[in-house]
């Protein structure tokens, strides 16, 4: 029941009646016993700083961030991390007496499933399909992991261009190169983590980024590595588990990038599993995450 104690978080985007954070933040807040409660706010992009001005007002104690406003809310804000300044985008945002401090857990997100491998990614290639927002994430990750290579494959030269000079001035070190798509065939050959940042296969749409004759080039002991959660088997994910790749969907990124906003705002351990036994109950069962058995990751 909300009384006027009840704290508030919450997501904040435009659209956002589709965010499943609210289902996910819920259950573990629940799970907590934690008079707390977490609402989705329609927020347009004109109306940005009025409404975190509004915000304080209300003691609202922190709220996650999506599209369109990663990249707009980092002017409004005192403090903003490492992570978040590398990323140039910001998905968790809290109080602090000096106002809105903000990073990105979508880094941490990404990285959780890769870090459940014992395997020494130093040595490997990342390709990464896609120059958008949840690119940045990815490329932070794959720096993080101190990957190689790191290479970007965009549709768009200009927008290529522009991601990779963003990273120019990133306060964490990035070997990044971006590519044509023509440059894919060589890419692929050589990847050991393969990853989609593109919407291409996301509910309903049915196709893969690559066709199967692309796909046929990737090393068999190349990890792939889907964003997407809905629907839970990509055509991108399926391919590659058809010739025996190990496989990750997207399901697990929002699971613990959430986690990790829980984490910040509460500053206590948050129910994982409640919180992914939630977005599995709303979306439908996902298929266990295949392993060809072909090595040790
Ligand atoms: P975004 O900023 O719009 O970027 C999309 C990227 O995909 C852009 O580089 C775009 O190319 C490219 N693209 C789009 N349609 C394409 C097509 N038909 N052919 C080739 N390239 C195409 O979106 P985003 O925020 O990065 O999100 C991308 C995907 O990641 C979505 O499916 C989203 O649901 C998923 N995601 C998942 C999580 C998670 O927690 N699992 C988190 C974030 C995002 P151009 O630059 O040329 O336009």
């Amino acid at each position: 029941m909300i009384t006027s104690t009840t704290k508030l978080l919450g997501v904040i985007g435009y659209p956002i009646e589709h965010s499943l954070s609210p289902v996910m933040h819920n259950a573990a807040l629940k799970n907590l016993g934690l008079d707390y409660d977490y609402r989705p706010f329609l927020v347009k992009p004109e109306d940005l700083e009025t409404e975190l001005t509004g915000f304080a007002a209300i003691g609202l104690r922190g709220f996650n961030v999506t599209i369109p406003h990663k990249q707009a809310i980092l002017p409004f804000l005192s403090e903003v991390s490492l992570t978040a300044q590398a990323v140039g985008a910001v998905n968790t945002v809290w109080r602090t007496g000096n106002g809105w401090a903000g990073t990105n857990t979508d880094v941490e997100g990404f990285l959780a499933p890769l870090q459940t491998y014992d395997y020494d990614w130093s040595q490997t290639v990342a390709v990464i399909l896609g120059n958008g927002g949840a690119a940045r994430a990815v490329v932070q990750g794959c720096a993080q992991l101190r990957c190689a290579e790191i290479h970007v494959v965009g549709r768009n030269q200009l927008n290529l261009e522009t991601f990779l000079n963003s990273w120019a001035n990133s306060p964490l070190a990035v070997k990044l190169r971006v590519h044509s798509q023509e440059e894919l065939p060589l890419l692929i050959s050589q990847a050991n983590l393969l990853v989609n940042t593109t919407p291409i296969g996301m509910h309903p749409n049915v196709e893969s980024p690559l066709s199967a004759a692309q796909m046929a080039n990737l090393p068999l002991t190349a990890v792939v590595y889907d964003l997407i959660y809905n629907p839970n088997l990509t055509q991108f994910l399926r391919q590659a588990q058809n010739q025996g790749n190990t496989t990750i969907n997207g399901l697990e990124m929002l699971v613990q990038q959430g986690a990790a906003a829980l984490k910040i705002w509460l500053q206590q351990d948050v129910p994982v599993d409640i919180m992914r036994q939630a977005l599995i109950n709303k979306m439908g069962k996902p298929s266990p995450p295949h392993s060809s058995g072909q090595r040790q990751l």
